[in-house]
């Protein structure tokens, strides 16, 4: 580099960064850490919440900005500066070490059968599994799981009943039986908050919650009342599920709850008897839209009719490990604790933007 540059230049160079807003990031106080080193400078930028597309689009502005400095090297970090909702309220269920919601911005898109063939190939995989049907306007879960046992009560904590080595707890154990229930935000919150703090879970590794179809005042209620480690969002490979898809990714990102994957169900149907593969919706659409808004895709599940006719006898088809549907929710279940892992880890998040 010819002309030796100051701090100074690379912070008034920063401040021709805007937010969306329009106010630029040094008044903000965005820009922390600022290092330079003789043909590289490294600095973080705080977010007040999770990055997403449209924060990552500042960050490269920045980077774009001093790189034309001259730098060789830019690298920037990005921070978040609010505390997740999982240190908030972890005193809740200490002995959970995950939490998952699993998501779908709309019903029928197959995400109970996801929550519940996910809980059981993490424990097939070793972990200490729970699963809770959150889902209030048609709680499936024992039904999946084939039922047919129910919770106790042991000295004040309810007992939950444990199948396929899995722990479960549904609303429909406690829902009064044929009537229907219309559940307000704050009612609902309640019950949950009660749900977790009076279940015995044991130490888990994961805690998988089936949460109900949506992105409404129930979903959002729920989302808060419990302590998420992050969601992942089902959906088909349909355009119109990929935008309600799309206003669960949102709803989540407003509540600092990170993403930790799509995955695409009922994606390729493959012929048991022929091979012949089908695309019956579609396929890839899901990958496309994770990748273009930036969040992991966790995999595929194929389109097999066997995965209603197991579901309706209560046998996941994940506990048939050698079919080809059970692989997909095995890889699924493998991308998922490498995504929990780095979210663990990624308190402070570094990304590299081209
Ligand atoms: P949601 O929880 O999104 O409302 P469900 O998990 O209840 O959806 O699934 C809806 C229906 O679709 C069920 O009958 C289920 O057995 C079936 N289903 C889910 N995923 C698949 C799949 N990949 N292939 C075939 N049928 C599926």
């Amino acid at each position: 580099m010819g002309k030796e540059i100051h701090l100074d230049d690379i912070v008034g160079k920063l401040r021709s960064v805007r937010d969306g807003a329009g106010r630029d990031v040094v008044s903000l106080g965005m820009v922390k850490d600022l290092e330079v080193a003789s043909s590289s400078v490294s600095f973080t930028m705080q977010f007040p919440t999770l990055p997403g597309p449209a924060e990552q689009r500042v960050v490269a502005a920045a980077k774009r900005a001093v790189e034309a400095l001259g730098f060789g090297e830019v690298r920037v970090r990005v921070a978040t500066a609010a505390p997740s909702p999982m240190s908030a309220s972890k005193r809740l269920i200490p002995e959970v070490k995950h939490t998952v919601a699993v998501a779908s911005g709309k019903g029928g898109v197959g995400k109970s059968t996801v929550a519940a063939n996910l809980a059981v190939a993490l424990s097939r995989r070793g972990a200490r599994v729970g699963l809770m049907d959150t889902d209030v306007y048609g709680p499936s879960v024992p039904m999946l799981m084939g039922g047919t046992k129910e919770p106790h009560v042991v000295e004040g904590k309810i007992e939950p009943p444990v199948e396929f080595d899995v722990k479960i707890i549904s609303m429909a154990y406690f829902l009064p039986k044929d009537e229907a229930v219309i559940w307000r935000g704050p009612m609902l919150h309640k019950t949950i908050q009660q749900f977790l703090g009076e279940v015995r879970w044991g130490e888990l590794d994961y805690l998988v919650m089936d949460m109900p179809p949506g992105t409404g005042d129930i979903q959002l209620s729920l989302s808060q009342s419990i302590p998420l480690t992050g969601a992942v969002i089902v959906s088909t490979p349909q355009d119109l599920a990929l935008t309600v898809a799309a206003k669960a990714i949102a709803m989540f990102r407003k509540l600092n709850v990170p993403i930790l994957g799509v995955i695409e169900n009922m994606s390729t149907y493959v012929c048991p008897e022929c091979g012949h593969r089908e695309e019956i919706f579609g396929h890839g659409g899901a990958r496309a839209a994770a990748k273009e808004m930036g969040f992991p895709f966790l995999g595929e599940i194929p389109l097999d009719p066997k995965i209603r006719v197991q579901s309706d006898a209560g046998q996941p088809s994940a506990l048939d490990e050698s079919s080809p549907t059970a692989k997909a929710f095995y890889e699924i279940a493998d991308a998922l604790e490498a995504q929990v892992r780095a979210a663990g880890e990624k308190v402070e998040q570094e990304i590299r933007i081209e």
